[in-house]
């Protein structure tokens, strides 16, 4: 159904989503403000574009992967932005695969639902927006194996699920606009708040004579087992591959974290839901910021248990 894709966002995650695209036979236009990370699909022979609005003008479906709701907002509506063509939207599609709040996945929805197509298609007949992020980090955007969580009209996902599969290995509808971000924020608190729980555990076992490798595998030979202990260990040494085995370079940084988890205590406020573990684990991630680590990977929240010790 679709052809042409604009893809705008080419960072970490977005460059190699683009380039799955690429590989799986779509017609791709990108954009980005790093011209480096333009000049990259450019010696590719891909074509790129100035402005989010000359994408949108080439392209079916456009897909966006950017750091934060500023940014997304500033794509869709700031100047040329791609619903910069006023009420007449030339993509049937609009994809958000950043991690965003919630509200703002539905605001933009709204908007795109208010323009009118520029270019009547019969199989396809109102501009419709979904809210698609991701989970699985760079490797898993590298190997096309990311999961997606979908919110928006059921039609539309149904549409976009052999797009979205091309870039990933499992596609979940969540429900109507701005539930794909909500089910995203979810999921990356509980990751937060049990990369922090097993942190404090191996860092209490070491002090009380249990080395990091040892209480891991009682762990994951007991009801501790979880993501944060068998697949991605924050403890240097204990498991190899992961982010602690190099200086925690490469992953998912501390910053996004931290912004999450900011969406995650926002939206609780909205909706008047007491989350106290978020609220904790918010500070706890936001100190890891001040102190320096905004770029490591989230599980050196580890170290910084580690450095309280010592103190
Ligand atoms: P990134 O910072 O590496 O890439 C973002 C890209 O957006 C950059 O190339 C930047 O130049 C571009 N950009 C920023 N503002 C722009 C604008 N106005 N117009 C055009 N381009 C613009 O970020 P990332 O690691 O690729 O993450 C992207 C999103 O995916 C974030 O919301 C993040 O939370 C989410 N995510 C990241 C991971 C991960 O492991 N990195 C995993 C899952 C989800």
């Amino acid at each position: 159904q679709f052809e042409s894709v604009g893809f705008i966002g080419l960072g970490n995650m977005g460059s190699r989503m683009a380039r799955n695209l690429i590989k799986s036979g779509f017609r791709v236009t990108v954009h980005d403000i790093n011209s480096y990370a333009v000049n990259m699909f450019l010696e590719m022979g891909i074509t790129t574009k100035e402005t989010p609005f000359e994408v949108a003008e080439a392209s079916d479906v456009v897909i966006t992967m950017l750091p934060s709701s500023s940014h997304v907002l500033d794509v869709y509506t700031g100047p040329n932005g791609l619903l910069h063509g006023g009420n007449f939207l030339r993509p049937l599609l609009l994809v958000d695969s950043s991690t965003i709040d919630p509200q703002t996945s539905r605001k933009l929805s709204l908007a795109v639902s208010n323009c009118v197509l520029k270019e009547k298609k019969d199989y396809w007949k109102e501009p419709v927006m979904l809210d698609a992020p991701v989970s699985g980090g760079v490797l898993a955007a590298e190997a096309g194996t990311l999961s997606f969580m979908v919110g928006g009209s059921e039609d539309a996902y149904l549409a976009a699920k052999p797009l979205l599969l091309s870039m990933g290995k499992r596609a979940v509808y969540c429900g109507g606009a701005g539930t794909g971000s909500a089910a995203k924020i979810c999921n990356n608190l509980a990751m937060a708040v049990s990369m922090a729980a097993v942190s404090e555990a191996l860092t209490l076992g070491q002090s009380l004579g249990v080395d990091a490798s040892t209480l891991t595998s009682v762990f994951n030979s007991s009801s501790a087992r979880c993501w944060s202990s068998d697949t991605y260990n924050p403890v240097p040494g204990v498991m190899e591959g992961v982010p602690a085995s190099r200086n925690y370079e490469c992953g998912f940084a501390s910053k996004l974290m931290a912004k999450d988890l900011n969406h995650a205590v926002a939206s609780a406020k909205e909706v008047g839901i007491r989350c106290p573990l978020t609220s904790q684990a918010q500070e706890i991630y936001r100190e890891l910021c001040k102190d320096g680590h905004e770029a490591k990977d989230f599980s050196c929240v580890f170290r910084h248990y580690y450095s309280g010790k010592d103190e």
